[in-house]
C-alpha cells in the first residue's frame, strides 16, 4: 500500500487476477520498490490456489492454507494495493476496468493474469448442470455443499462424473476419490458406495504426455475402480445425465467439468486483439499486439508466434520477465523477451503420497516422485510466504515505556486507532472556554456521540464529526468504511443522517494519480452516503503524506428524543452489536501479520452500517445507545454507566471477538491507542482474577466503525436479539448486565 508516500507518483500499474505469474510480479516489486509507480492488485479472492498443489489439497494431503497463497501480505509487501473484486469488463479508450462492486478502476499499464475456466459452451446444458472446476474458489464452496449433502445421503450409491481426459480430470478423478475414501471407509468397503468415471473427448487420455505415462494412468484409473469412457465428447447435457456424440448416455448425481480451457469473454468484448478462442493475443514481451500499454500472462495469453500449454508452469516461468517489462515499461525503457522452456517436466499425482513423472518421452513414478514434487511446491510457495521482514516489525509491536514509566508504542496506528487518548482530549477540552446556548440540547458539557441543538420547533439538528487515517490497502473500501464509522454517531443518537461534508488528505503524486486515489476514495464513501440517503454537499481536499478522510454528517431528529448515554437502568440488559478486534486485527496489518481471511473478516464487519438495527432498537426501547469506537468496550461502557449513575456487571466469555483477534493480542500485537484505554482498567473492580483472560486485551481495543452497544429492559432483551439476529446481525450477544450502584464511583465487574 502506498497510501502512505513522500515520493510522487507518476503511473499507475494494475495487476488484474492473483495469478502465478502476478505474485511473482509482486515479490519482485517488494525485492525493488519503484516509488514512482503507484501499483495495485485487483483479484476476486484474497487467496490464490497453487495450481501444483490443488490436487494434493483435494486428496486432502494438504490444508487450505498449505496450498493457497495469501494475497494480503504479498501486496502489502510490494507497496500495492489490493482490490479485492471481479473484474467483469475493461473500457479501453479511457484505461479503465470495470468491477462488479465498485466504480471503475483507472490504470497507465495493465497487467492480466486472471487464468482461464473450463470451455462449457459448446456442451448444450453444462453451464447449468455441471460445475467447473475453475474458478478455483467456487468449485470448493460447491464441493463444500456436496459434502454436506453426502454426509446426509446414507448408504445410497453416488455418481460422480469427470468430463475432461486431459491431465487436470484424471488427477481431480483420484484426488477426490481418495479423499471420499480416507473421510468414509466404510462406504468403500460395502462395495460401490461412490462410483466415479472419466469422459475423455479423445482415443487417449492425457494426449500432451507421452504413451508410457498414458498408459499408466490408464492402469491406475482401472485398479481404482474409475471407469473410462474414451472418445466420449460430450455435448449435451441434462440433470443427471450427460449424452457424447455417439449418442451414449452417462448418468451422474455430480458432474464436473475439467476440459480444455476457454477464455473470459470481456477481452474480446473490449476490442482488445484475442486469438479464435479469445485469448489474449501478446507478443514475446507479454505485451498485448494491439494494445501496448496492455500485458497478459498465464493461461489468459496467446502467443503471437508460438502455442505455448496452458499450464501453471508456463505461467509461473513468465512473471519474472513481466515483472521486469512492467517496470521496464513504465519507465519507457526496452523491454526483453521471453523464451518459453520446449520440454518440462510434470509432475503429476495419483491421489495418494505417489506421482509419475513426465518429461518429453520419459516417465517414472513411485512414492520418491511425490516426495520430489512436494518440496518442490513447498519451495515455490515459502518464495511468497517468507518474504524479507519490515524493519519495524519485530520491535514495533510491544508498548515500550519513556523516562517517567509511561507506555509509548513505537509503531502508530492507523483507524480509531489514531484516536487521541481519552485523558490527553479530556484535559485539553477542560482547559477550553465552553460557551453555552440555550439552543444547545447536547455540547460539551455533557458530551454524547454527537452534538444536539434545535433548528426549529419540531426537529433539532445532530451534528458528529471524525477524522480517520487510511488503515487498509484499498481506499473504494477506506472510504465506505469511513462513512459507515461517521455516520454511526448519528444513528448511536437516534436520528436520521441527512447531509455531509468530506476533508480528504490524498499522498503526493502525478495529477491523474491523485485524481485516481480521490476517485476511488470518495467513490467509496459517497457509495455509502447515498445507501442513507445522505447528501454530499460540500468538503476540502489537500495533499498529504497518508491518506486519510474525515466528515461532518448532519443528522435530523423529529418530534423525538436523542438517545441518550445518561439513560441505563439497573437490570438492563447489555447488548453490543458487533464482535470486537478490529483495532488488534489492524495493528498486525500494519504489521504484515494478519492473514488475509482475517483481515476480511474484520472488515466484512466494519463495512455493515447499523441503519437496518436502528429500528429494532428503537421498537424495542433501547436506551443509553452508543457505538463503540475509540476508547474500546470497557471506555464506552464506563461513559455509559458514569452518565447513567450505575454499574455494570460483564460476562467476558460472551463478549463476542473477531475471528484471530485473541491470538494476534496474545502475541503482543495491540493497537497503538491500547495502552490509553488500558487506564480504563481501573473502572473494573475485579481486574486482576481476568488479565489472563483471552478476551481481556480485547476489552480495551479501539474499534473502527464497531458495534453499537445499549441497554434494554430483561424482559425485552431476548426477543430484541432474535430480532436482529433475524435480519442478519450474526455477531450481536447480550454481554452482560446493569446493577444498581454500589457507591459512589461507578464500577464494573467482570465474571
Ligand atoms: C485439477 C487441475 C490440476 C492442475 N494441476 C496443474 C499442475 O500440477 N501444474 C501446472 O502447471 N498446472 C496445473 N493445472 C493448470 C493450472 O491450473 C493453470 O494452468 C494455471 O492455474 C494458470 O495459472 P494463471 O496464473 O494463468 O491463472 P490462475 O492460477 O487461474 O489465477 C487466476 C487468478 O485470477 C483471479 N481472477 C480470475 N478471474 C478474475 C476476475 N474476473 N476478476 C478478478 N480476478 C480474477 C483468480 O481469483 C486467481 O487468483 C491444473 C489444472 C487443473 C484444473
Amino acid at each position: 500500500m502506498e497510501l502512505n508516500r513522500t515520493t510522487p507518483a507518476v503511473t499507475n500499474i494494475v495487476l488484474l487476477g492473483g495469478g502465478h505469474a502476478h505474485v511473482e510480479v509482486l515479490r519482485q516489486f517488494g525485492m525493488n520498490r519503484v516509488p514512482e509507480v503507484n501499483l495495485t492488485l485487483l483479484s476476486s479472492q484474497t487467496h490464490t490456489a497453487y495450481s501444483g498443489m490443488l490436487p494434493g489439497y483435494l486428496a486432502r494431503h494438504y490444508s487450505y492454507a498449505e496450498s493457497h497463497l495469501d494475497l494480503l501480505p504479498l501486496s502489502q509487501f510490494a507497496g500495492a494495493q489490493f482490490y479485492r473484486d471481479r473484474v467483469v469488463g475493461l473500457d479501453l479508450a479511457r484505461r479503465r476496468i470495470l468491477c462488479a462492486r465498485r466504480s471503475p478502476v483507472a490504470f497507465d499499464l495493465l497487467s492480466i493474469n486472471t487464468g482461464s475456466t473450463p470451455r462449457m459452451a459448446a456442451a448444450l446444458g453444462a453451464e447449468r448442470y455441471a460445475i467447473p472446476i475453475k474458478p478455483v474458489e467456487s468449485f470448493l464452496r460447491r464441493w463444500a455443499e456436496i459434502e454436506r449433502e453426502l454426509s446426509g445421503a446414507g448408504r445410497r450409491p453416488v455418481r460422480f462424473l469427470i468430463v475432461g481426459g486431459g491431465a487436470g480430470g484424471v488427477e481431480l478423478s483420484l484426488s477426490l476419490q481418495h479423499r471420499l475414501q480416507r473421510r468414509w471407509p466404510e462406504r468403500f468397503e460395502t462395495g460401490n458406495s461412490f462410483r466415479f468415471a472419466v469422459a475423455a473427448a479423445s482415443p487417449e487420455i492425457m494426449p500432451t504426455h507421452n504413451v508410457r505415462v498414458r498408459h499408466r494412468f490408464r492402469e491406475l484409473l482401472a485398479v481404482r475402480g474409475i471407469e473410462l469412457f474414451a472418445a466420449s465428447r460430450v455435448v449435451r447435457v441434462e440433470p443427471d445425465r450427460a449424452v457424447d456424440d455417439q449418442g451414449r448416455t452417462h448418468r451422474f448425481d455430480y458432474l464436473f467439468w475439467v476440459t480444455e480451457a476457454a477464455a473470459p469473454k470481456w477481452l474480446r468484448e473490449a476490442g482488445l486483439e484475442v486469438d479464435k478462442q479469445g485469448f489474449a493475443v501478446v507478443d514475446d514481451r507479454l505485451r498485448s499486439v494491439s494494445h501496448p500499454e496492455i500485458f497478459a500472462a498465464g493461461d489468459v495469453a496467446s502467443f503471437q508466434s508460438r502455442r505455448c500449454p496452458k499450464s501453471g508452469v508456463y505461467a509461473v516461468r513468465q512473471g519474472g520477465i513481466l515483472a521486469r517489462n512492467l517496470r521496464y515499461a513504465a519507465g519507457n525503457e526496452p523491454l526483453v523477451a521471453y523464451r518459453p522452456q520446449r520440454k518440462f517436466l510434470s509432475l503429476i499425482s495419483t491421489g495418494t503420497q505417489h506421482a509419475v513423472a513426465s518429461r518429453g518421452r520419459w516417465a517414472v513414478q513411485g512414492r520418491w516422485v511425490w516426495r520430489l514434487k512436494d518440496w518442490i511446491d513447498r519451495r515455490w510457495m515459502r518464495r511468497y510466504r517468507q518474504l524479507p521482514a519490515m524493519r519495524e516489525e519485530d520491535e514495533s509491536h510491544r508498548a515500550g515505556q519513556d523516562a517517567e514509566g509511561e507506555i509509548v508504542p513505537t509503531m502508530r496506528c492507523a483507524g480509531c486507532g489514531a484516536k487521541i487518548g481519552r485523558r490527553a482530549l479530556t484535559n485539553v477540552l477542560g482547559r477550553l472556554p465552553n460557551r453555552s446556548d440555550r439552543s444547545i440540547a447536547v455540547g460539551l458539557e455533557v458530551p454524547d456521540d454527537a452534538a444536539v441543538f434545535s433548528v426549529r420547533r419540531d426537529a433539532s439538528l445532530v451534528q458528529s464529526v471524525d477524522h480517520l487515517p487510511s488503515f487498509i490497502n484499498d481506499p473504494y473500501l477506506f472510504g465506505q468504511i469511513a462513512a459507515v464509522h461517521c455516520l454511526s454517531d448519528i444513528l448511536a443518537m437516534g436520528a436520521e443522517p441527512h447531509s455531509a461534508q468530506i476533508v480528504a488528505v490524498v499522498p503526493f503524486g502525478r495529477e491523474a494519480v491523485v485524481e485516481e486515489l480521490l476517485f476511488q476514495t470518495l467513490s467509496g464513501a459517497a457509495r455509502t452516503l447515498d445507501e442513507h440517503q445522505t447528501a454530499l454537499i460540500g468538503g476540502h481536499s489537500s495533499e498529504g503524506e497518508r491518506l486519510a478522510l474525515g466528515m461532518t454528517i448532519n443528522g435530523l431528529l423529529r418530534q423525538r428524543l436523542p438517545w441518550r448515554k445518561g439513560n441505563l437502568r439497573p437490570d438492563d440488559r447489555l447488548i453490543l452489536t458487533k464482535p470486537l478486534g478490529s483495532g488488534i486485527l489492524l495493528a498486525a496489518f500494519m504489521r504484515r501479520r494478519c492473514p488475509g481471511r482475517w483481515l476480511d473478516g474484520a472488515i466484512e464487519q466494519m463495512v455493515r452500517s447499523h441503519a437496518s438495527a436502528v429500528p429494532v432498537l428503537r421498537n424495542y426501547g433501547a436506551e443509553g445507545v452508543t457505538d463503540c469506537t475509540g476508547f474500546g468496550l470497557i471506555g464506552h461502557l464506563a461513559e455509559l454507566i458514569e452518565a447513567s449513575g450505575v454499574d455494570a456487571a460483564l460476562d467476558i466469555d460472551r463478549v463476542p471477538i473477531m475471528e484471530g483477534a485473541a491470538s494476534c493480542a496474545e502475541r503482543g500485537i495491540v493497537s497503538s491507542l491500547y495502552p490509553q484505554n488500558l487506564q480504563r482498567e481501573a473502572t473494573i473492580v475485579n481486574c486482576e482474577e481476568y488479565r489472563r483472560h483471552p478476551h481481556y486485551p480485547a476489552l480495551f481495543d479501539p474499534q473502527t466503525s464497531g458495534g453499537l452497544l445499549f441497554g434494554i429492559g430483561e424482559n425485552r432483551a431476548a426477543a430484541c436479539l432474535r430480532e436482529l439476529r433475524k435480519i442478519g446481525w450474526d455477531g450481536a450477544a447480550a454481554i452482560g448486565a446493569v446493577t444498581k450502584p454500589a457507591g459512589r464511583n461507578p464500577r464494573l465487574y467482570l465474571r
